[in-house]
């Protein structure tokens, strides 16, 4: 392989690149650019050096030169431009590192919003649950606030796609995304878990504000969130509190118990484990059908 090749359009490009960077303020901006400064260092030992060499060649040819003389002459402000000529061309340096390094973090910061956000929706993702979910319950512990976790899933979303078509199932899907956007608070975390089901990691003052807010929910769900959609569609979720040491799989897996119940007993509702515990003992709640994949991680 020929690595000259590229070299035509490559010399030209990074010329065009260097004027174009001249242009711009950031290049002669002694506050934000540090290059400026590196420039201007770098370029003092000219002068210095060629004054201490003028000076030491004309005491050897018998002319005794102050250095004050030495710097009148016309050639010493040749070298004397140099700092200021450094300066001007690092800091144009500067500006093409700045310019590549922000292209650089911008796509990091795309790739890390692809990562941890579900592309339909615009939630967090499970990815990005997984992995903060300790983080979030350790904050929660040290504040002594109460979490809960709630499991959303739509009803009979499987008919809303053989009815409506998969794009309408897929607008569904994007407003539900919205709407719990809307009515989280900033802490709290709306996730999209995957497929038609949803989870939300709740900070509440206790049990019943946590139904209750979930109750909003289901309420503001069936009524309608947008009207883009022409029909209305209802969600089930079961809820439950986190507890010291719950894993994830543990949390999902309670609140995973209370939607199955919900769905099973109507769809459409709000039901808490702990109430369902308390009313019906952990027997009856735990031989559930252990549907595939729901409430694992
Ligand atoms: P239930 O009330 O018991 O939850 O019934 P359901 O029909 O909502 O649940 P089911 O699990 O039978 O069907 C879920 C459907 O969700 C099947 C699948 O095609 C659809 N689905 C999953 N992900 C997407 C998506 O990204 N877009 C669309 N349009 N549909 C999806
Ligand atoms: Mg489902
Ligand atoms: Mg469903």
């Amino acid at each position: 392989m020929n690595l000259t090749e590229n070299k035509p359009t490559y010399i030209p490009q990074l010329i065009a690149e260097f004027f174009q960077a001249a242009r711009r303020p950031f290049s002669y901006n002694l506050r934000k650019n540090f290059y400026i400064w590196f420039g201007l260092i770098w370029g003092l030992p000219v002068p210095l050096a060629t004054l201490m060499i003028q000076i030491h060649f004309m005491a050897k040819g018998g002319v005794d030169q102050s250095f004050l003389d030495a710097l009148c002459t016309p050639a010493q402000w040749f070298f004397l431009a140099h700092p200021f000529l450094f300066g001007v061309i690092f800091g144009i340096l500067g500006t093409i590192r700045y310019d590549t390094d922000s292209r650089f973090n911008e796509a990091i910061s795309n790739l890390e919003n692809l990562s941890t956000h579900d592309l339909l929706t615009g939630l967090k993702n499970r990815h990005y649950f997984v992995d903060n979910y300790h983080q979030e319950c350790a904050r929660s512990t040290r504040r002594g606030e109460a979490l809960y976790l709630l499991f959303l899933d739509i009803d009979n979303f499987k008919t809303i796609n053989d009815t409506h078509g998969h794009l309408v199932g897929d607008i569904v899907l994007k407003e539900l995304g919205r709407f719990l956007r809307e009515k989280c608070r900033p802490y709290d975390i709306p996730v999209r878990w995957g497929g038609e089901e949803f989870l939300v990691l709740l900070r509440a003052a206790g049990e019943d504000a946590a139904i209750m807010y979930a109750e909003r929910i289901r309420q503001g769900i069936e009524s309608g969130i947008s009207p883009v959609i022409h029909f209305s569609f209802t969600v089930s979720i079961g809820l439950t509190q986190y507890t010291d040491k719950d894993t994830l799989e543990q949390l999902c897996d309670r609140a995973d118990q209370a939607l199955y119940h919900a769905k099973q007993t109507g769809k459409n509702k709000v039901i808490s484990w702990e109430a369902l515990h308390r009313e019906t003992g952990a027997a009856d709640v735990s031989d559930r059908d252990s549907r595939n994949g729901k409430g694992t991680v």
